[in-house]
């Protein structure tokens, strides 16, 4: 019997999952809200009801494992969620061992952002590469380390948190406690900061913030209409970007850095001072060689990750 796995990416908002085979196609696709505000059992009610109504569009086919995205710290070898910002109530909570009750097949979660640049790396903007870097520029700055085609989770589940990267000693305060992280500059939410504390402020960012209307889209918009400020914002940003991307060509001479999230629609406006950053901060020699390039897979590169890891881990646990 052919077979198939099932691919979920959890997030705050939306369950997003589907069914995909061996091959990378994807043969069905389910969203349904998550429900985080009714509360743990609920969400967990909902996980099982993607899972059951995939499950009954395939009955001819054999589900073989099923893999799943969240963000936040995942222990991936014991299946447990340990924080997670969506989900305050789930601390060092096992979800495997809670799901297992109802799955007859075996489970798997990682860092929504690790699984993200898997799925890159198996049919996306790294596939042609043994190891790369992938940052995530959405509200937050999510990363991955792929390494000989293996995600890199560091001791424990912790590696690549690229976004946490130190760039301003005594910069701006960051969830995670630090200062001047790049997530606090390379995110939606930097951008809009940053753009209200433009010194003098121009027109468009005197007024409150997201409140008053300011998003990091429109600052794009404002971009494209040549909008001075904004051209600024984008340049900065790129240039925080860049300083990053340099440490992590220092540090481990990966030649291929993947950049994925809303943000990254900016491209046009940030990437040339990246570039130029990277070059002025690495050795000639693999600065040079450094390729930045747009993620392929859009939100679709976590549901395609969980399920290559599912398929990844069933074939070397059936061995
Ligand atoms: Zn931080």
């Amino acid at each position: 019997m052919k077979d198939y796995v099932i691919g979920l990416d959890l997030g705050g908002t939306n369950i997003r999952a589907a069914a995909v085979n061996r091959e990378g196609e994807i043969l069905h696709r389910v969203k349904i809200p998550t429900e985080v505000p009714l509360g743990r059992e609920r969400v967990i009610a909902n996980i099982l009801k993607v899972i059951d109504t995939i499950k009954k569009e395939h009955k001819g086919l054999k589900l073989s494992a099923v893999g799943m995205g969240i963000p936040g710290v995942i222990f991936f070898d014991k299946g447990i969620v340990a924080r997670s910002p969506n989900f305050p109530d789930w601390i060092d909570f096992n979800l495997r061992e809670r799901l297992n009750k109802y799955l007859n097949v075996p489970f798997y979660i990682d860092n929504d952002a690790n699984l993200a640049a898997v799925g890159e790396g198996w049919l996306g903007a790294g596939k042609k590469f043994n190891s790369f870097c992938m940052l995530t520029l959405g509200t937050g700055v999510g990363g991955g380390i792929v390494l000989n085609k293996n995600i890199w989770r560091g001791e424990y589940g912790m590696a690549g948190e690229l976004g946490h990267i130190t760039i301003y000693p005594d910069g701006h305060p960051c969830n995670c406690g630090n200062r001047g992280c790049l997530e606090q500059y390379a995110s939606a939410t930097g951008i809009v900061r940053m753009a209200m504390e433009e010194n003098p402020p121009s027109p468009p960012f005197t007024k409150g913030g997201k409140e008053g209307g300011i998003t990091a889209d429109k600052i794009y918009q404002l971009a494209k209409n040549g909008d001075r400020y904004s051209l600024e914002i984008f340049q900065k940003m790129g240039r925080i970007l860049g300083i990053g991307i340099a440490d992590l060509v220092n540090i481990l001479n990966i030649e291929l850095f993947v950049l994925g999230g809303g943000v990254a629609d900016s491209w046009n406006y940030f990437i040339d001072s990246a570039i130029d950053e990277i070059k002025k901060r690495t050795y000639r020699i693999t600065g040079e060689r450094v390729k930045v390039v747009k993620a392929e897979l859009g939100d679709d590169a976590g549901i395609f990750g969980a399920a290559y890891m599912a398929m990844k881990e069933e074939i070397s646990n059936s061995r």
